[in-house]
Parts: C-alpha cells; structure tokens; sequence
C-alpha cells in the first residue's frame, strides 16, 4: 500500500490511538513525526517493518507500542528515552537478543518477547522495577536468571516452549507473582520450597519432570480448589513420566517403587542443584557448618514462614533484599554463601513446629501422595523432624524407600 501523504497526516492528527495493524508498511511514515506528538498508542502489528526509527523517542506521549509480527532484529539506542512507555510489544519479530537499552524504561509495565530467537535475559532488564507482566515463550532460552525472582511488582512470567531445565529458586520469593506459565519446556524439577505468593503455576509438557514437593503440591491443589483459572481438575498433562536420563551434576534418587505408582518400574528422581547432601529418615548425622551457618544468618534476618499444613498454605515474609554493597566478601566461599542467602532457601523445614530454612542439606522423605498419587518430596531440618514429619503424615503420604545414586 502506498498511502497519499495527505490522508496519513489527516489521520494522524485527528487520532490518539493509532490502530495500523496488517497495513503492509514497510517503514514508519514520516508523518507520525511530524503531526504525532499527541499520539498515545501505536498499534503496527502485522506489517514489513524492519527498524524502528530513531526519531521515535520525540512521541513523548507515546506510552503503548505494539510492533508485533514484524521483521525487527534491533531497537534503537533512542528508544532509551521514552521512559513514559509502559507497554512494549516486540513479539513475533526478529531478535536474537533483548536490547539491554529497554532497561531504561523505567515506566513499562508490560513487555511482550514471545516467538522470537532470544536466548538469554540481560542482567540489566532486573532495573525493571515497574515491570508486571514478562512474556518470553517460544524462544530458545536455556536459563531463567535468579533476579527474575526480585522484581517486586512482576505478576505474570510466561516462558512457555523455552528449553529451560530448571526454575530459579529465588522465584519462591517473588513477592507479587500470580501466574507463572512454563510449559513445554525441560523441567527436571519444580522449585522444592512452596511459593509465598502462591501464584497459578502451568507446567504441562515437561516431559523430565517426574515429582513435586509435598509443600508445593500442597499449595498448587488449594489452589486448583479455589481458582477458576482452570478447571480441569488436575496439575499438568505430560509431566509425571519415569525416566533414567537425568543431569549427572545433581544429586539423584533411585526409589524403589514395589509396586506402587501406576507402573512397577523404579523411578530416579533428580534434586535441585542447591541440595549437596541428603539423609534418609532415621539417618544419624550432623550438619555441615556451611549449613548451620546459612540457617543461622537467614533466619537471623528474615522471618520466612511458609505453613503448608492449613488450607491455603499460609505464607508469611519479611523480606528485605540482601544488598551486596553491605558485604565485603571477596573470599569464593562467602560469595557463595552470599548467592545461597539471597536466592532463599531450597525449601522451609515441613515440620510445622520448625519452619527452618534448608540450604544444601536436608533429610528427605521421599512418598507417594494420596491427593495427587505423584511422587512428593518433603525436605527436614534434622532427623527428629523427619521422623516427626513422616508420623504425622503417615495418614496421607506412603513412604518410599531411596537410595542416592551419585554421590
Ligand atoms: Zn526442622
């Protein structure tokens, strides 16, 4: 289409809302320049553009921009200054990476990435503090970075059809999420610790994933029976499948099934990369001091409660970020330690009369839940929670026996 210039500037200036979607323009008219600078959404979905021009950034009070369905491989540096965007929509185009010059809008609440070709997320997009809503399905990111999980105002995390082998525990922590998506990925396990925000999560088509925590699945079926979200009555279709070909870098578990469980056959399970040591039940042993000392100063700034024994899960928090400014740590040892308190622990004692943070060592009882007939974990602080766990529950879980296979 070749528009007449005359009608593009006549439009432009009787609009406020531009609605140009599927109008075959392969550049921005010139006219949006110079009659638009009242123009406050630009709709361009479904045309040939291949840049954004630079004189964008002079639109001040252009604060919603949807440029999907283009042919787009970079932003302008420009782009930079129009900190009054708040909804950014780049889906369907061309990028191979996200331009970390997003990052300086300050405003934007909704930035939209899905079918693209990225496969990481800028450390500098967590300067996004506004941000609400992220989506990045359909694209080849492998990992999920631990900051996703302090962006205090984000509600929805779409990462569907990525190849993402694990969610970054400190995401347990988010403090505002209400939906996370992440199917058709690689999961090899859920987050162990159940989520403060108790948010929606869809995680259908992980075909590794093969067990769930027991305070994560405590809180994902509330929420199943007070949602209407979804009402398909179950937590995920293609999950739950028994398989020997598992990351070698994390502690795995061989439960033996005898019987139980929809199939005979053994199943191994892989535990989150946090988790160093484990212990059965009964097992007699002390503590690292790496460990003593992460529960110790955790819980010495934080209260971190996460009650999973009522119905909604009850989780409380008083989470003041740890800055890194007030540490000086330039021993590696610290600097891990200092990684492992600010992403959180693996999971919250399930003793309900404990409520530890668990860093890198737990006793674990492995089972088969009657709510869910999955496979569940529940992580303890010691052995006399263990055995304290596994009386209480001997209602509803059926314990299985494990044995470590890498370690
Ligand atoms: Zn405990």
């Amino acid at each position: 289409m070749d528009p007449d210039p005359k009608e593009t500037v006549k439009e432009v200036e009787s609009k406020v809302i531009l609605h140009w979607n599927y109008r075959d323009l392969a550049e921005l008219p010139e006219a949006v320049r110079t009659h638009g600078g009242h123009v406050q959404e630009m709709y361009l979905k479904w045309n040939r553009l291949t840049v954004i021009p630079s004189w964008i950034m002079e639109l001040r009070n252009l604060t919603n921009l949807y440029i999907s369905g283009n042919l787009i491989r970079e932003l302008p540096r420009e782009i930079s200054e129009m900190s009054q965007l708040t909804v950014l929509d780049l889906s369907d185009n061309e990028l191979a990476w996200v331009p970390p010059c997003i990052s300086d809008l300050s405003n934007l609440r909704t930035l939209l990435l899905n079918d693209n070709f990225i496969d990481k997320l800028p450390v500098e997009l967590k300067r996004l503090s506004n941000l609400e809503v992220l989506s990045v399905s359909s694209n080849q990111i492998v990992v999920l970075p631990e900051w996703i999980g302090s962006l205090p105002r984000l509600k929805e995390l779409h990462m569907d059809n990525n190849k993402l082998r694990e969610l970054p525990n400190r995401l347990t922590l988010a403090p505002a999420l209400t939906i996370i998506s992440v199917c058709v990925n690689r999961l090899r396990y859920l987050p162990l610790n159940g989520f403060l925000s108790a948010p929606y999560i869809r995680f259908d088509i992980n075909d590794f994933l093969n067990y769930m925590s027991y305070p994560l699945l405590f809180q994902l079926l509330s929420r199943l029976r007070t949602t209407l979200i979804d009402d398909r009555g179950t937590l995920a279709y293609g999950c739950f499948k028994s398989h020997d070909d598992v990351l070698n870098t994390n502690i795995k578990l061989y439960i033996e099934m005898k019987g139980f469980y929809k199939k005979n056959a053994d199943v191994i399970i892989e535990l989150p990369r946090q988790l160093l040591k484990v212990h059965g039940v009964h097992e007699n042993a002390t503590c690292s001091l790496l460990e003593l000392a992460l529960r110790k100063v955790y819980t010495g700034r934080f209260k971190h409660t996460l009650d999973v024994t009522i119905s909604p899960p009850n989780a409380t928090v008083l989470y003041a970020p740890l800055s890194e400014a007030k540490f000086d740590f330039t021993m590696t040892p610290t600097n891990y330690m200092f990684r492992l308190l600010r992403n959180g622990p693996a999971s919250i004692c399930v003793n309900p009369r404990c409520q530890q943070p668990i860093f890198t060592e737990a006793w674990t009882i492995i089972g088969i839940s009657f709510h869910a007939e999955m496979i569940t974990t529940a992580l303890c602080c010691s052995k006399s929670c263990a055995t304290a766990f596994a009386t209480h529950s001997s209602t509803t879980i059926t314990t299985l026996d494990w044995h470590c296979i890498n370690r």
